[in-house]
């Protein structure tokens, strides 16, 4: 179907997503919005919404890793106050990452992680970071080269890589 029959006519076309993850969801829910058919293949036989999922365990529900909702973008805020029909609720927050035997602040702060890296590793962590402050990456397109700019590349390698 061409592009001006499609816009005269969303509801002749179907769509598929692959995978029930945030961003599958998202783009299916506004296709259906737009008039189209929408099928989502999920390959989980059990769960939907990716690695932002609940799972639950013994009557316990957990998410993987601490998914909290933030953006910077209004089109994003707007379409999940859309659908959430009572609002966002709101919770202080509080994430570690247990690294080496030792709890590390997330965010990271500076201090907090060179101190308890060791005195060999901060240095190379501080030299990494001046690195990447000097020679930043110029248009970072991906999570590893906005993280490199930000931390630098070794803080890169020992907290968020893996
Ligand atoms: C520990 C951790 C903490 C995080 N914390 C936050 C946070 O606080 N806030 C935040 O905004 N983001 C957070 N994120 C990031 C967020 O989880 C991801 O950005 C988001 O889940 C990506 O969504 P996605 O739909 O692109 O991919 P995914 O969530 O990976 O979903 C992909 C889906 O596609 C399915 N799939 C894959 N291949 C196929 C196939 N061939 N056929 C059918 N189905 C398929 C998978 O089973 C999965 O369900 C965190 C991530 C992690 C790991």
């Amino acid at each position: 179907m061409s592009p001006s029959n499609f816009l005269s006519n969303p509801k002749k076309v179907s769509a598929i997503c692959i995978g029930a993850g945030p961003a599958g969801l998202t783009a299916a829910y506004l296709l259906s919005r737009n008039g189209m058919t929408v099928t989502v293949l999920e390959q989980d036989p059990v769960y939907v919404g990716g690695i932002s999922r609940t799972e639950t365990y013994k009557g316990f529900a957990f998410d993987i890793g601490g998914h909290r909702f933030f953006s910077k973008s209004e089109e994003i805020e707007a379409l999940w106050d859309e659908i959430l029909d009572e609002g966002f609720l709101v919770r202080p927050r509080k994430s570690r990452i247990y690294y080496r035997q030792k709890l590390f602040d997330y965010p990271l702060r500076a201090m907090d992680a060179l101190l308890k890296l060791g005195v060999f590793e901060a240095v190379r962590c501080v030299l990494s970071y001046a690195k990447a402050r000097l020679f930043p990456i110029a248009n970072p397109t991906n999570f590893e080269d906005w993280v490199t700019n930000k931390f630098g590349k070794r803080l890169f390698r020992i907290f968020f890589r893996t």
